[in-house]
């Protein structure tokens, strides 16, 4: 980190103004302590307490289902103990790996060794040949499942069982998604957004995606990102995403913009893959940099830690393969104060969020959210709601889903 860009972050944490940083504390300390053989006794720390669970919970079946255009993996115990998640739409093409690859390794084993599944079943059938996304996903769909089953045994959240509940509410901001839009349309669409969810802070996408420089409509993000702190006002918070949109000196460009308006964050910048590029704009912009949302590799999330390559780390609970490998993440991070804002994927995945925001320490200052709360609601016994621009975390045992039985009922088997 430039003394510039820590004396920003300093005096931004100190002082008013409008949206601060994304909760970005690092200090000289943390730089110190931002080894290699730091990093990785944090990420090799066991994660998952399996406290309490004191014979072996063998895995007897594990099933991809599918009822309307939802799809759940169920995972069933020899003793008859269960555990159900939701995936994401990649399912819809995912579920030969899912069934051919990932599935298989599972049956027979004790789901209280989760932690060292995770690895093995990167290795199992040459899988790592694969990894990336199309790998983790499914993995990440089992892994929700056992956890939700070992909750449900140990009568324990899923927080609870990843290292212990740090809060119950979650502020989370509303994500547009549209590039469709021209700069009066998208406010007013953030605008709805803002009254519908009751969100304090919005994410609207700059650039064309993946799209070396080209903007979406000519002249978009010039106009729209002025426009949405004159429309919105001084007390909504504001985060910008690229989606890999740009090379560092149009990046740069773009985040002086948001650094005028007093954005949250400025996210995935440049491609992601590309480290050296991306850790050039946080070098130089004085707004925090967040990215990650793409990364499958441990060794990839070190490597950004180690050399500030973003200043907010952002694996994917479901591309990045899990809680577990997520909150891995999240350890490393934090040796560098660095914050962990996990990008979700899916319709439920918020849900997870929830979950990784409850025992996470440093989440930053808000969590994504897309909408889509009420279709879900009547899953949970607890409140599942946005409120004063927080939602709360389910609080049951496993994900919290009341009954598993009423909602398979009409599931069917995917194969
Ligand atoms: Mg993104």
């Amino acid at each position: 980190m430039t003394c510039n860009r820590r004396r920003f972050l300093q005096g931004t944490l100190a002082g008013g103004g409008l949206a601060l940083t994304a909760g970005v504390s690092s200090t000289a300390a943390d730089n110190a302590r931002v080894t290699t053989e730091a990093l990785d006794r944090a990420a090799e720390a066991p994660v998952l307490d399996t406290r309490g669970l004191t014979s072996p919970i063998v895995m007897e079946s594990i099933e991809l289902l599918r009822a309307g255009n939802e799809h759940f993996v169920r995972v069933r115990s020899k003793d008859g103990a269960e555990g159900v998640s939701v995936t994401n739409s990649r399912a819809d093409y995912l579920y030969p790996i899912f069934n051919q690859l990932v599935a298989p390794y599972f049956v027979g084993k004790d789901a209280r060794r989760l932690e060292s599944h995770l690895f093995e079943v990167y290795r199992f059938r040459s899988n790592y040949k694969l990894q990336g996304l199309a790998l983790w996903c499914p993995v990440a769909w089992v892994e929700f499942a056992l956890l939700d089953m070992l909750g449900r045994v140990a009568g324990k959240s899923i927080g609870q069982l990843l290292g212990g509940v740090v809060r119950r509410r979650v502020p989370v901001y509303i994500a547009s998604g549209r590039r469709d839009t021209t700069p009066q349309e998208e406010v007013a669409y953030l605008q709805r957004l803002v009254a519908e969810s009751g969100a304090k802070a919005v994410k609207f996408r700059v650039g064309g995606r993946m799209s070396r420089n080209a903007d979406a409509m000519p002249g978009r993000t010039e106009a729209l990102i002025p426009l949405a702190r004159k429309a919105l006002g001084p007390t909504i918070d504001i985060h910008a995403d690229a989606n890999s949109s740009y090379d560092p000196p149009r990046a740069i460009e773009v985040g002086r913009m948001l650094e005028e308006i007093g954005a949250v964050y400025f996210e995935e910048p440049c491609p992601f893959d590309h480290l050296e590029d991306t850790r050039r704009v946080t070098d130089a912009l004085k707004i925090p940099v967040a990215g990650g949302e793409q990364e499958f590799s441990q060794r990839r999330f070190r490597w950004m830690i180690a050399n500030r390559g973003v200043d907010i780390v952002q694996p994917d609970l479901q591309y990045y393969g899990g809680l577990i490998r997520s909150t891995r993440v999240a350890r490393m991070a934090a040796v560098a104060g660095m914050p962990t804002t996990v990008h979700i994927s899916g319709g439920f995945g918020f849900v997870y969020m929830l979950h990784f925001a409850s025992c996470t320490p440093d989440v930053g200052m808000y969590q994504e959210y897309k909408l889509g709360v009420s279709k879900y609601r009547s899953w949970f016994d607890s409140p599942l709601d946005v409120r004063d621009g927080r939602m709360t975390v389910p609080t049951g045992p496993g994900v919290g889903i009341k009954d598993i039985g009423a909602l398979l009922q009409d599931a069917r088997p995917v194969k």
